[in-house]
């Protein structure tokens, strides 16, 4: 069946991979980013080509009328949505915990964990059985990160992922009886753009020998996990933390 889902972060890595899967099943795909509008304009050409529908909203998670208007004009656009997908996200300049430097750690706070809060309460307002809607499907992207702990490069980081899987579990029974299942994707090593962030432009390469199947995964490998979330083949899954890491 056709469907409509709003991705947060959804016009570069892990987000873009996941618009372009779901334009290949001819879903319809509100793509949401932060500032890159060519990134987010290729993105939606790519959706297109690959037989969906998709337009691109800018918008901040971590500002609550950018949420509210982000869904609004999925709703415009494509009529409710069906499933969204929680997964902006950003790093800070790796730093250990006697570095830290508070404004941008509460910046992190509040596009991984505020941002996450922003977007489920609009998913579960506009997707509830109770309030008129049809139930659905929220997938939220945590990190092995939230298990591991990021020491010594980024434990803000991996905390704010740890309350993104406890987030996941509260909503999963929160609004299983208002039929939406409420499921994280916790990735490993992935190639995108976000290593650079933290200021390690080496990270990636460092760090696949340790991944027990000897590399980083890509983008499209996380994509699939979170259509399969997404789509009616996961019916009975709920409350699930679902690790896409290559054994790391
Ligand atoms: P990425 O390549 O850096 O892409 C980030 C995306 O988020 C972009 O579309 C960006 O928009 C958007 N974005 C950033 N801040 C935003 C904000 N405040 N509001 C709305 N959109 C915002 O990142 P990624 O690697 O694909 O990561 C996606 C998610 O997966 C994140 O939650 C990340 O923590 C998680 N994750 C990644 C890895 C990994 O190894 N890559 C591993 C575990 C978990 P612009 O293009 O406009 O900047």
């Amino acid at each position: 069946m056709p469907k409509t889902i709003l991705i947060t972060g959804g016009s570069r890595g892990i987000g873009a991979a996941c618009a372009r899967l779901a334009g290949a099943r001819g879903w319809s795909v509100a793509i949401n980013y932060a500032g890159n509008d060519a990134a987010a304009a290729e993105t939606v050409r790519a959706v297109e080509t690959a037989g969906g529908r998709a337009i691109a909203i800018k918008g901040n998670v971590a500002a609550e009328t950018d949420v509210v208007r982000m869904f609004d004009e999925t709703e415009t656009a494509f009529g409710r949505p069906d499933g969204v997908v929680n997964n902006a996200g950003i790093v800070r300049t790796s730093a250990k915990i006697v570095d830290m430097d508070t404004e941008s750690t509460r910046k992190l706070f509040d596009i991984n964990v505020f941002g996450a809060f922003l977007v489920a309460r609009e998913a579960a307002r506009r997707m509830a059985t109770s309030r008129g809607g049809r139930g659905g499907s929220l997938v939220n992207m945590s990190s092995a990160a939230a298990r591991l702990g990021g020491a010594g490069e980024m434990t803000d980081y991996a905390a704010s992922k740890g309350a993104i899987d406890t987030l996941t579990l509260g909503l999963s029974k929160e609004l299983g009886p208002d039929g939406i299942r409420v499921n994280a994707v916790r990735p490993g090593l992935i190639e995108t753009e976000i290593h650079n962030d933290s200021g390690d432009m080496d990270r990636l390469n460092r760090l696949a020998p340790g991944v027990p199947m000897g590399r980083a995964g890509s983008a499209e490998e996380v994509a699939e996990t979170v259509i399969w979330l997404l789509d009616d083949a996961s019916s009975y899954v709920n409350g699930a933390l679902i690790d896409v890491t290559g054994g790391r």
